[in-house]
């Protein structure tokens, strides 16, 4: 990636481009400025498909709501004036007319001096009449048969219970204004007036292209070195969620003249194109040096000073917006919600998103690339005053962060760290918060998932963040999580995790892991050979190629012993999981390394069985009384927690 900044011997006009890196408030300043302001293209919709559509002008009320005065009870419509000297005392008696207004009827008689008029709620005032008497406050007098009378106790003010017409809406009052975005309260009132649909901001249609030789759509089977487009899904979700008419047209191979007639065509056919990949200077980018021809003014701006997002695209081709991504979907999803977001937005006649923040506290120091922008994902939970946020953040190809992640902070260009401890906000990407029942900080392992899969189906939110075990026991100590999963062996004493207790944490046993060598099944190097056997067979076979562990991670501690000083080819390829060791040696990038057996066995690779490993839990004991926690200790020791355990190839503690 880092070639792609330095200037070849005979730039391009468009590698020129790239080199000027513009901060981010320049580079949506100038595609702002290419775009806006615009006439944008309006529709008319029946209302209900209006909802979530911006209005594309002002629309006035062509009718008087309520159409008419209405009753807003059940009772008789008097003359106030003849209730003037009505009370307990004196009763005022008034002889019923021979018509009841019920909803839908319109009144025959009038309300004369004396007289009352039946009438239900919603029912129309009858001429004459100008207050409504509650029944409740009325006696039926004269006999039974007769005609109808009643006796009032108590007067009535002008106007009483009665809705003038045009009091809710008024004929020829601006009902709504252009820009309103159309929900069920607006349908609502645009329904009582009768207008039946509405002209709306027609939604920006935009076409979504991914771009490489290695993605393969989600359905269709991964053949080696290939992965799925991830890209395409999310910036087709994601266009939709931001007011866009989104059509995915597909993945197209690394090859000019076909990426060429791919931008071509799905430019013809829409307002907007959103490309991801083929935007750094590698060989296979292709699309940004299409652009030029694509239509004026072209490129506004391609590397942009943000992290993750620097090798960004804008342009602008005869008016329409053409944009790439960055290839690593959680770079292409921070740089599409950052900067293409507000275009399209503005583009379908939205407003711009306003998203909720919540304050927090950083308890880790963040590093920061100064001169850029940078965006990091983090997961929050509940501290002892206020919330905590913990950068979850994998590295820009990691898209799990993104799933994990509750929101995310930003660390402004011109800071190189955000200290641990400081003070900062979170813009979230939910509305709400919902702060997890039980936190989990510490070494990742599948069989965690077994134990808290009950909880999570109890409705219990569970966070789980991997952060290794001394992270772990850091967060406990400083009392931000529950549980910290850790894995530590003790050189001194021989024994793991318990000598890393600190005050206010005790230990919870969980399960034993059982490392060893793994191998490729048919490799008949170490067929039938015990651990040592097996390294010493590798060790002597200088083709043989292994697979080490990162510094730190007590499976090295093992190698290192078993290897005692040898380092064979391999032995700097040191990956950071259980799983990377099994991929590397199944896909024939090493023969062999050392990891747990649950993995090894899900890989179908062959398994020589070493010594058992200790995962077990430091609780924070100030917690252990809450619901969450204890829902999780029943679930570990229970019948079932331990049999899903034993099934997946762990050793219940
Ligand atoms: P590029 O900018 O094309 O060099 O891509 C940078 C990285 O992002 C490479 O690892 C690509 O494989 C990856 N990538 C590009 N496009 C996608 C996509 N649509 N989905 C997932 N990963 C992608
Ligand atoms: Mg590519």
């Amino acid at each position: 990636m880092t070639s792609i900044f330095t200037p070849s011997p005979k730039p391009s006009i468009e590698q020129d481009q790239f080199l000027t890196i513009r901060s981010r408030e320049e580079a949506l300043a100038r595609f702002e400025a290419a775009l806006f302001p615009r006439q944008l293209p309006s529709e008319t919709r029946r209302l209900a498909d209006a909802l979530g559509r911006a209005l594309a002008e002002d629309v006035v009320a062509p009718i008087d709501v309520p159409p008419f005065d209405r009753s807003n009870v059940d009772g008789f419509a008097v003359r106030s004036a003849d209730l003037a000297r009505a009370s307990e005392g004196t009763p005022v008696r008034l002889a019923l007319t021979d018509e009841t207004i019920s909803c839908g009827i319109a009144p025959t008689r009038p309300v004369l001096p004396g007289t009352a008029t039946a009438i239900a709620t919603g029912g129309p005032v009858p001429r004459g009449a100008d207050a409504i008497v509650m029944i409740e406050h009325t006696q039926p007098v004269g006999e039974a048969g007769g005609d109808g009378a009643i006796e009032v106790r108590r007067a009535a003010s002008p106007g009483q219970f009665v809705s003038y017409a045009g009091s809710d809406i008024a004929r020829g009052e601006a009902l709504l204004r252009s820009g309103t975005i159309v929900g069920s309260r607006e349908i609502g009132m645009l329904a009582a007036c009768g207008i039946a649909e509405v002209l709306v901001t027609r939604r920006p249609r935009v076409a979504i292209l991914s771009t490489g030789d290695e993605l393969v759509q989600p359905g269709d089977g991964l053949r080696p070195a290939a992965i799925y487009d991830t890209n395409g899904a999310i910036v087709t979700a994601a266009i939709a969620e931001n007011g866009g008419d989104a059509s995915f047209l597909g993945a197209i191979a690394d090859n000019a003249a076909m990426l060429e007639a791919a931008m071509r065509k799905a430019l013809a056919d829409s307002d907007m194109l959103v490309l991801s990949g083929g935007t750094s200077k590698g060989a296979g980018d292709v699309s940004h040096r299409i652009i030029g021809g694509l239509g004026k003014p072209g490129i506004i701006a391609h590397g942009v000073a943000l992290k993750p997002g620097k090798p960004l695209c804008l342009a602008v081709c005869d008016g329409k917006p053409v944009v790439i991504l960055p290839g690593f979907p959680t770079s292409a999803m921070f740089t599409f919600h950052d900067m293409i977001v507000p275009v399209l937005r503005r583009m379908a006649g939205l407003p711009p998103r306003s998203d909720a923040k919540v304050a927090v506290k950083v308890p880790v120091r963040i590093a920061s690339e100064l001169g850029r922008t940078e965006f990091v994902m983090v997961s929050l939970v509940e501290g002892a005053d206020g919330l905590i946020a913990y950068p979850s953040g994998k590295g820009s190809g990691a898209i799990t962060s993104f799933a994990q992640a509750d929101g995310f902070l930003k660390i402004e260009a011109l800071a190189d760290q955000l200290p641990g401890g400081s003070e900062a906000e979170v813009t979230l990407f939910t509305p709400h918060v919902r702060v997890p029942d039980l936190v989990i900080v510490g070494s990742h392992c599948t069989g965690l998932d077994l134990v808290t899969a009950p909880l999570a189906h109890a409705g219990l939110v569970v966070r789980s963040i991997a952060v290794g075990s001394l992270g772990g026991l850091a967060a406990a100590k400083r009392g931000e999580c529950d549980l910290a999963p850790i894995h530590l062996f003790d050189d001194k004493t021989e024994t793991y995790n318990t000598p890393y207790l600190a005050d206010g944490l005790e230990l919870v046993p969980g399960w034993r892991r059982m490392q060893g060598i793994v191998f490729r099944k048919d490799d008949t190097r170490f067929a039938g050979l015990s651990a040592e056997q097996a390294v010493r067979a590798a060790l002597a076979d200088p083709a043989c190629i292994m697979v080490n562990r990162n510094q730190g991670a007590g499976t090295r501690i093992l190698i290192d012993r078993l290897l005692a000083g040898s380092r064979p080819d391999g032995y700097w390829n040191q990956p950071r999981s259980h799983n990377a060791v099994a991929a590397a040696v199944a896909q024939h990038r090493a023969d062999w390394g050392m990891t747990i057996a649950p993995v090894a066995h899900a890989s179908g690779l062959g398994f020589i069985p070493l010594a058992e490993e200790h995962y077990d839990f430091a609780l924070v004991t100030a917690r252990k009384q809450r619901p969450a926690v204890q829902a999780f200790l029943d679930a570990l020791a229970s019948e079932e927690g331990r049999a899903a355990l034993v099934r997946a190839g762990f050793r219940p503690a």
